[in-house]
């Protein structure tokens, strides 16, 4: 086994960390979106509480609106039968029915009124969170499109370096690729490689028994770090 091999991997992996830092750049500009799509958000799930509400308002309106008729009708009859009464009984019961009708009537009525002007309310409301989410969309759509050009460049790069990772990843032999990518998957951003000082992991300390030491020094054996799961590179390379 070469030597090469693990200095490609060792090119492969500040490659990996110039990746990063880009990645971090274009992170960074599409921060600047979370604080609109988070008052979005918060825009539908106020507007969908109103419209549920506005629906289940409008319901409880027809309902009342049905009891008020039959009142409406009671203080009618009652009005109508008044004059025909015959005797002080009847009257008075005609003259309690009428009261407590009229009563019913002006109580629903002042409910209804209320429920009316609170789904007008909430109507607005929703109309007012609308006009917001069509501007804040615009505003989005503003963004984006600079985040687009400003991350232009750091999407090139990203390109750049991932073209010349697969140059060098043609360059190691197939099963050293393997080993290196189950530390890579773990560690691309985070060093993926580890050499063995004082005999142990450099990175985590864990402590890297002889055999494997020498094996991984004479690079006739690949090895991952028992405990963090780097690849062990000779310290030579
Ligand atoms: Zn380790």
């Amino acid at each position: 086994m070469s030597i090469a091999a693990f200095s490609h991997l060792k090119e492969i992996q500040s490659l990996d960390n110039m990746i990063k830092k880009h990645l971090d750049a274009i992170a960074a500009e599409e921060g600047r979106l979370e604080h609109i799509n988070a008052l979005r958000k918060r825009a539908q799930d106020e507007i969908e509480n109103l419209t549920n509400s506005v629906s289940q308002k409008k319901v409880t309106t027809q309902n009342l609106e049905k009891e008020l008729f039959d009142w409406e009708n009671k203080l009618a009859k009652a009005e109508e039968n008044l004059p025909y009464a015959t005797n002080e009984k009847e009257v008075s019961a005609l003259e309690r029915d009428r009261s407590l009708s009229q009563e019913n009537v002006d109580d629903l009525q002042e409910k209804i009124l209320t429920l009316l002007e609170e789904i007008e309310e909430h109507e607005n409301l929703i109309k007012g969170k609308e006009v917001f989410l069509s501007g804040s969309q615009e505003t989005l759509d503003e963004i984006n499109l600079e985040i687009e050009i400003e991350t232009r460049q750091e999407r090139q790069q990203i390109t750049n370096y991932e073209a010349r990772i697969e140059v060098l990843r043609q360059e190691v032999p197939g099963s050293l690729w393997q080993t290196f990518s189950e530390a890579r998957k773990k560690h691309r951003f985070n060093l993926p490689l580890a050499r063995i000082l004082n005999k142990s992991c450099e990175k985590c300390r864990f402590i890297v028994d002889a055999q494997t030491a020498s094996r991984v020094e004479a690079a006739t054996g690949y090895e991952l770090c028992t405990q963090c799961g780097r690849l062990l590179i000779p310290l030579e390379s």
